[in-house]
C-alpha cells in the first residue's frame, strides 16, 4: 500500500500518465497539456465562497456556475421610467386630494339678511371664548364636591342656558373661533397656511357690528380684526404664550435664557395670567371712556361686540395636562373673570341690554393635546344669559330629553348628562358650535355672509312678555333667508362653471351678467 501510494506521487512516467516518454501522442493530447500546463503555471484565483447549498452536478461534473450580468441599457431605462410614472402618479393622487377637499366653500356676494325686529332686545354681545377649556373640566365638582365655576352656575340655574356646544374637527383655535364669530366651519384650504391667515376673506359678527372691542392671542384677535375699522383690540406678545411669565421675577428669568426659561416654564408658570390680561385691557378701556367723550359714545350706541379672548386654559393645558391643578385651577380664574365682566357691564350700562355668552373654541384631550374628533376636543361649554335669552327651563322627570347618542349635526344631547354634574333638572341645550354665533340675532343685526348655522330657538328669546312673538318669527325668517341665499348662489355659480365646461359661453356669460345684476332667480329658478 505504502508502495503504491509513493509510484503514484512520484513517478510522472507511470502507465497512466499521457506525458510518458516514447510514446505517440496524439495533437488533442497536446493541446491539453498545453492547456493544463498554462493553468500550473498561472493558477486562476480561487472562486468566492458560495453560501448556500452547492449546486447539484450531474454525472460527477461540475455544473456551470451562473453569471452575474449587468444590466442592459434597455432594462436600466425602463427602470428609469418605472421611478418616473411612480412619481407622477403619485403626485397626481396628492394634488387631487387638493383639489377636491382643501378647495374653499365660501361663497361671496350674498345680501345680508337684517332680522326686522320692531325693537330688539339686546344693544350690546359679550362673547368670552375660554381657549381649550373642555366641558366635563368645567362643569365637574373637584375633588372635595365643590364646583369650579360657581358664579356660571349660578346663571345656568337662575338667568339663563346652559348646554354643550360640539364642535368639529380639526379643534384647533382658529377654526373654533371661525366657527363661533363668523357661522361657518373652516375653509379648508386654510390648512395651506398652517391656520393662521385668511386664504380666503369672510365675513363674521364682528363685520356687522356697529363697533367690536377685543382683546386677547396675537393668534386669534387679529384674524377677524386686523382688518376692521370700526374696532379697537389689542393683544399681548408673542412672547407671553411662550413664556408664561409672573410678574417682576420671571420677568428677570427671561432675560437669562431661552433654555433655561423654558425648563422653568414647564416647572411653575401658570398661564392664567393671560385671562387677567385680556380683564384688565378690558377694565382699563371702560374707565378711560369716563374722561374720553368719544370712546363714551362709541360704548353707548347698539350692536356693540366685546370680545375678551381667555388662552390661559389651552396653554395651561398643553404645558400641564387638563388633570393638572393649574388648568383646573384656570377653570376657576375664567369663572372669576366672566362674573367680573358682569359685574363691570351691568355697573357700567344700567339698562339690562346686554347678552351674553360664555363657550371654548375646543376642549384638551387628556395627553394635552386637541385637533381630533374625540369628545374631549369637540365637547365645550356653552352659557348664555343676559337680554333676549330664555330663563332657565326646569324639567320634571318625564320632560327628560333624550340622552341617546346621535350625528353631531342631528344632536341634542351626545352623551347622557353625568349624574356629577348636577344639572339634570334644568334643560339642556346643545348646540352646534357655528350656531352659537346666532345669538347676535338679540342685537338686531344680521348675521355674516357665510353663516351656516341656525338659530337656536330653545336658547333666544326674541321678544319677550308676547303671546305672538313676531319678532321671533321675523329672526327664525332671516335665517332662513340667509342660507337660501348661499345655497342659491352656489347653485348658479356651478351651473355657469358647467356652462362654460360644455363651452356654452353665450349662456354662460348671459348667466353671470344676470348673477351680477341679481336678475338671474326667476329664469334660473322658475319654481321658487
Ligand atoms: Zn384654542
Ligand atoms: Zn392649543
Amino acid at each position: 500500500m505504502r508502495q503504491r501510494v509513493r509510484l503514484r506521487n512520484s513517478d510522472p512516467c507511470s502507465s497512466h500518465s499521457p506525458a510518458c516518454p516514447g510514446r505517440p501522442v496524439s495533437p488533442s493530447v497536446q493541446r491539453r497539456l498545453r492547456a493544463r500546463r498554462l493553468r500550473l503555471q498561472n493558477p486562476d484565483p480561487p472562486p468566492p465562497p458560495r453560501l448556500g447549498r452547492p449546486l447539484p452536478t450531474m454525472a460527477g461534473r461540475p455544473r456551470p456556475q451562473p453569471q452575474q450580468h449587468s444590466p442592459s441599457a434597455s432594462t436600466r431605462r425602463r427602470e428609469r421610467w418605472l421611478v418616473v410614472l411612480g412619481v407622477a402618479l403619485h403626485a397626481v393622487y396628492m394634488l387631487s386630494i387638493f383639489d377636491i377637499y382643501f378647495k374653499s366653500p365660501i361663497v361671496h356676494g350674498m345680501a345680508p339678511v337684517p332680522p326686522r325686529l320692531s325693537a330688539p332686545p339686546a344693544k350690546r354681545l359679550v362673547l368670552l371664548v375660554a381657549d381649550g377649556l373642555r366641558a366635563d373640566k368645567f362643569y365637574e365638582p373637584d375633588g372635595r364636591g365643590r364646583y369650579r365655576a360657581p358664579f356660571l352656575r349660578g346663571v345656568i340655574q337662575e338667568k339663563g342656558r346652559w348646554g354643550v356646544s360640539h364642535a368639529r374637527p380639526p379643534t384647533e383655535s382658529r377654526p373654533g373661533h371661525v366657527s363661533i364669530i363668523a357661522g361657518f366651519y373652516e375653509d379648508p384650504s386654510a390648512v395651506t397656511k398652517g391656520w393662521k391667515a385668511n386664504p380666503v376673506e369672510f365675513d363674521s359678527v364682528f363685520n356687522q357690528s356697529r363697533h367690536t372691542i377685543s382683546f386677547g392671542s396675537p393668534d386669534i384677535v387679529p384674524i377677524f380684526c386686523s382688518s376692521l375699522p370700526h374696532s379697537t383690540w389689542g393683544t399681548y406678545p408673542h412672547e407671553y404664550e411662550d413664556f408664561a411669565t409672573g410678574p417682576l421675577i420671571l420677568q428677570f428669568i427671561f432675560f437669562l435664557g431661552h433654555v433655561f426659561f423654558t425648563l422653568l416654564e414647564a416647572l411653575i408658570a401658570d398661564a392664567s395670567f393671560l385671562d387677567h390680561w385680556s380683564f384688565d385691557q378690558f377694565q382699563g378701556l371702560l374707565n378711560r371712556s369716563f374722561d374720553d367723550v368719544k370712546l363714551r359714545q362709541l360704548l353707548l350706541q347698539d350692536k356693540l361686540v366685546i370680545f375678551l379672548h381667555l388662552l390661559g386654559c389651552d396653554t395651561n393645558g398643553h404645558a400641564h395636562r387638563p388633570y393638572s391643578d393649574i388648568y383646573l385651577n384656570n377653570v376657576k380664574v375664567v369663572d372669576q373673570i366672566a362674573e367680573s365682566v358682569y359685574n363691570l357691564m351691568e355697573s357700567y350700562f344700567k339698562d339690562n341690554q346686554t347678552a351674553y355668552v360664555f363657550t371654548a373654541d375646543h376642549g384638551m384631550s387628556d395627553k394635552g393635546s386637541h385637533g381630533d374628533g374625540h369628545p374631549s376636543n369637540t365637547d365645550t361649554p356653552l352659557v348664555v344669559w343676559g337680554a333676549g335669552v330664555r330663563s332657565p327651563k326646569f324639567l320634571t322627570y318625564t320632560e327628560k330629553p333624550d340622552d341617546g347618542f346621535r350625528f353631531v349635526d342631528d344632536h341634542k344631547h351626545d352623551t347622557p348628562t353625568p349624574q356629577d354634574w348636577a344639572l339634570e333638572g334644568f334643560e339642556r341645550v346643545d348646540v352646534n358650535q357655528a350656531d352659537s354665533s346666532s345669538n347676535v340675532y338679540t342685537c338686531g343685526f344680521a348675521m355674516p355672509d357665510e353663516f351656516c348655522g341656525e338659530l337656536t330657538y330653545s336658547l333666544f328669546e326674541i321678544k319677550q312678555g308676547q303671546t305672538v312673538a313676531a319678532d321671533e318669527v321675523e329672526a327664525v325668517l332671516a335665517n332662513t333667508k340667509q342660507i337660501l341665499n348661499q345655497f342659491l348662489r352656489k347653485s348658479v355659480l356651478n351651473q355657469i362653471e358647467d356652462l362654460i365646461s360644455a363651452k356654452d359661453y353665450e349662456t354662460a356669460l348671459k348667466h353671470s351678467e344676470e348673477l351680477r345684476d341679481g336678475s338671474c332667480w326667476s329664469s334660473l329658478f322658475p319654481n321658487i
